[in-house]
């Protein structure tokens, strides 16, 4: 049996695993489907205190794993598919097939991209509609492309893809943007980049591939078509809970609700990072919120006697 399982391999998972092991706790990180985390598909990060340079993400995130690494976590490649947190010690099923037992868990499990979620767009998923500019900017040099969302997401995207395409659409549904000032006035300025206002997509163009959005403008009620060799959606996330939602309480939102600290509904299970975070959601606070984890993982064990 474990001491500490973390579920989850981003900022807070790995800064959870660096406390754990210098603990002395041997923790075991499940790394999830996208190891790393989200910072793996971003290219530079200049915010993150310590590189006054900027880092690129997978790099920031490869130093992580090899710290955690050094003081003796140990990693399992794949996805936890059920959890049973009813009972002590929880168990956990890795891949539908192995299980895991453990005193306490760490969830670090992050949160995922929001679909706009019209049939169109799974069925045109890596066939011209993405998620992640850094992951399939390259692939549309000199193309016309979609983005759609009004928050920083967006504007990271659309600055980013103008290294590729001819000319960038951003298509909000709002006049207003959501994005920080800097953003809005880097994307705005840019002369590759134009926004469609009060828009949205109804439909995604093409088969086999993307050829172009059908749009509605929801002040007029008029239809158009923009032709588009890509969509890439960037309107959010959602926090990756489906497995706990019987199990711990969570907000309205499904982000797990945390007590003083990263402490959940349920006696020795603690959360961090953007799984419990919907307000600020920076690498630098999911990976205090990492460290807080597993400082209280550890006051958790030495109260009931590990
Ligand atoms: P946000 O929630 O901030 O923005 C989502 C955007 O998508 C909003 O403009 C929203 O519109 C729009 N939207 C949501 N749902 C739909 C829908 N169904 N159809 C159409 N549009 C929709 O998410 P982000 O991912 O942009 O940012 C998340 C957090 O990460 C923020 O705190 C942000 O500051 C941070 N971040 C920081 C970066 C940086 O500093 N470099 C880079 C990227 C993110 P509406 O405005 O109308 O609600």
């Amino acid at each position: 049996m474990r001491n500490v399982v973390i579920i989850g391999s981003g900022p807070a998972g790995l800064t959870a695993a660096i406390y754990a092991s210098r603990a002395n706790l041997w923790p075991l990180v499940i790394e999830g489907i996208q190891a790393g985390g989200q910072l793996t598909t971003t290219t530079e990060v200049e915010n993150y205190p310590g590189f006054r340079h900027a880092i690129m993400g997978p790099e920031l995130m490869s130093e992580m794993r090899a710290q955690a690494e050094r003081f003796g976590t140990e990693f399992l490649a794949g996805n936890v598919s059920a959890v049973d947190l009813k009972t002590t010690p929880f168990k956990l099923v890795v891949e539908g097939v192995e299980i895991v037992e453990t005193k306490t868990l760490i969830i670090a499990s992050g949160a995922s991209s929001k679909m706009l979620g019209i049939p169109s767009e799974r069925r045109l998923l890596g066939h011209g509609v993405s998620t992640c500019a850094t992951c399939d900017g390259f692939f549309f040099k000199g193309k016309d492309l979609v983005v759609v969302g009004g928050g920083d997401t967006a504007m990271e995207e659309a600055i980013f893809l103008t290294k590729f395409a001819s000319h960038v659409t951003v298509i909000h549904r709002r006049e207003t943007l959501r994005a920080s000032d800097i953003m809005q006035d880097r994307a705005k300025m840019h002369p590759k980049i134009s926004f469609l206002w009060n828009t949205v997509v109804q439909e995604i163009l093409g088969n086999p591939i993307v050829t172009g959005v059908r749009l509605m403008n929801l002040q007029t009620g008029s239809a158009s078509v923009l032709p588009s060799a890509g969509v890439f959606v960037a309107i959010g996330h959602s926090p990756n809970t489906g497995l706990f939602k019987d199990q711990l309480s969570l907000d309205e939102g499904g982000y797990i609700l945390t007590f003083g600290g990263s402490k959940t509904s349920v006696p020795g299970v603690f959360a961090a990072g953007d799984v419990q975070d919907h307000v600020y959601r920076q690498a630098i606070t999911a990976a205090g919120s990492g460290c807080m984890a597993a400082i209280d993982c550890e006051r958790y064990l030495e109260s009931v006697g590990h």
